[in-house]
């Protein structure tokens, strides 16, 4: 399943399916690329402390990826993450795995396309899988079963609002 577009809601949507899944009593390892582990969101605060099956993970640095001519360091990071996802979904252990902003890793070339057609494919029946992110490549837009494009109409950005915690983080 497929969440894109340039709108805001792609990854609120999929810590949506998450929090459906468990409910359900099944775990979800929520994979968070190029996104460091000092930076503090909602959502992590929230699993933490309320959800024990929702395992949230942030591989990346803290720092913004620079998108024209990414560090070497986010490159092996975004491939540790995907490793990461592979073992994962052959674990037996998580009912979805969730790799947020991995198209916006691909679309900025931490990643090549290849390598998640690959995880794709390793992808066991009962497990759902979830990617995020703008600039989805047409290949995964493809392969997947789901695909919901998020366009924006209105952005409070925009407006000059600042990014507020508990809706942008
Ligand atoms: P959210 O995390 O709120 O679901 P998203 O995952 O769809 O948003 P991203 O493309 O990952 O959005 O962007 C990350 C951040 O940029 C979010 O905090 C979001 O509020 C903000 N954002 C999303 N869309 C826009 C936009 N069209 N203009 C400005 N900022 C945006
Ligand atoms: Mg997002």
């Amino acid at each position: 399943m497929v969440y894109t577009g340039n709108g805001k809601g792609k990854t609120t949507a999929a810590l949506g399916l998450a929090l459906r899944q468990v409910g359900w009593g099944r775990r979800v390892l929520f994979l968070q690329f190029m996104k460091g582990k000092g930076n503090v969101y909602g959502e992590r605060i929230a699993a933490e402390k309320y959800l024990p099956l929702l395992e949230m993970e942030q591989h990346g640095r803290d720092e913004f990826v620079n998108l024209s001519n990414p560090d070497p360091v986010d490159v092996e990071l975004a491939h540790r993450a995907l490793e990461r996802a592979k073992a994962a979904l052959s674990s037996g252990k998580y009912g979805m795995v969730v790799l947020d902003e991995v198209n916006v890793a691909v679309a900025c070339g931490l990643l090549c396309v290849e390598e998640v057609m690959g995880l794709i494919d390793s992808k066991p029946e009962n497990v759902d899988l979830v990617l995020t992110g703008r600039y989805c490549p047409k290949e995964i837009l493809d392969r997947a079963d789901m695909v919901s494009e998020v366009q924006e109409v209105k952005h409070h950005y925009s407006k000059g609002v600042a990014a507020r915690a508990g809706i942008e983080y």
